[in-house]
């Protein structure tokens, strides 16, 4: 009989001390993501581990309860020292190594299945548990969850993507981690320089070979500007060529219509929000001192976060690169 009892006392203190590292190792942050994404065990589970004090006070309670209560009744089999030796082996490996090795990568699973047994304990053990936990929590503060930074948040794409059972493949883990860096990422840094614009000057005539020029550049958004490039009065789209006569003035065809002017400096979220606050592709790059530096496009954006090139059917290496043409 004594023996039954040993042997049902170093099962609690298997579940125990299982149950204490399965079911710490769960972060209530953790937990409720997976309650999002509609999965019961979390939910099973969440319901004691978000007073993580309580449930920890409970469960070492219990544990060090019925490891007491194993050398007790092995000392009414056994001497002394030879119930000394067998609680402590049966305790560390029964009762410690290997439910904490299993328990820990099965943590869901056996945490959902045991939750109404640690309920029941935590009634038994509530007297000194509840005030313990509560002494712990005006002490310690509240649990804090776990938040990740960008880099850390990239490290478990990368970690994923090279992982054989992830769903993560190379596109995934390239757009992610390029939509966590294009905030850092400022107008400056994937603008289109001034030098390189390719403008005219309001006061141009549609000739042939202008018409010409304006095919071979391939650009739908064409900045008109009025004397220098740093006056910009507007955007010419190329659209608007259609059935334009030759020979015509561009100020008889260009919209004159409010820009989009930003600083230089600005970071690519805020851009990318501007351009479609204000329904325009293209927005003008400034510096400090107020003078033009460049143009961004929308496409400067998105490339930067897919951090791949986009080539349409007008983009050229010769265009790409951004070289000038000379009116
Ligand atoms: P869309 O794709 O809407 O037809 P687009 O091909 O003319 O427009 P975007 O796709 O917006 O141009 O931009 C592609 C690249 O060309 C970007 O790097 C952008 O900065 C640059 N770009 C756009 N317009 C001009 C221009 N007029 N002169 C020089 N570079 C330009």
């Amino acid at each position: 009989m004594t023996v039954l009892i040993i042997i049902g006392l170093v099962l609690m203190s298997a579940l125990f001390s299982g149950l204490t590292l399965g079911l710490l190792s769960l972060s209530t942050s953790h937990l409720q993501r997976k309650i999002s994404l509609g999965d019961e065990r979390a939910k099973k589970i969440y319901q004691v581990r978000r007073n993580g004090n309580y449930l920890l006070c409970t469960l070492l309670l219990g544990n060090v309860a019925v490891n007491a209560a194993i050398s007790i009744f092995l000392t009414s089999i056994a001497s002394g020292v030879v119930a000394m030796f067998v609680a402590t082996g049966l305790i560390v490996v029964f009762g410690e190594i290997i439910p904490q090795a299993t328990v820990y990568r099965h943590a869901l699973n056996v945490g959902a299945r045991t939750v109404w047994l640690v309920r029941i304990f935590q009634i038994i053990l509530w007297p000194v548990a509840w005030p313990l936990a509560r002494g712990l929590d005006w002490i310690l503060g509240k649990e804090l969850p776990t938040i990740w930074s960008k880099k850390e948040i990239e490290q478990l794409v990368e970690f994923h993507e090279d992982h054989p059972q992830s769903a993560i493949d190379e596109d995934e883990e390239r757009i992610i981690k390029g939509a966590l860096q294009y905030s850092d990422t400022t107008a400056k840094q994937v603008m289109t320089q001034k030098e390189n614009v390719f403008a005219l000057e309001k006061s141009v005539i549609l000739n042939d070979r202008l018409l010409r020029k304006i095919m071979v550049k391939g650009f739908t958004r064409i900045p008109v500007y009025k004397n220098d490039i740093g006056n910009i009065i507007g955007i010419l789209y190329t659209k608007q060529l259609i059935g334009v006569d030759q020979g015509t003035p561009l100020k008889e065809v260009f919209r004159k219509r409010e820009t989009v002017k930003v600083s230089e400096d600005i970071k690519l979220d805020a851009l990318l929000n501007k351009l479609v606050k204000r329904r325009t592709h293209l927005a003008f790059v400034y510096n400090q001192k107020d003078e033009l530096v460049g143009i961004a496009t929308l496409e400067d954006i998105i490339e930067e976060i897919l951090k791949r090139e986009i080539v349409d059917e007008y983009d050229t290496p010769l265009r790409k690169k951004n070289v000038i043409l000379v009116l």
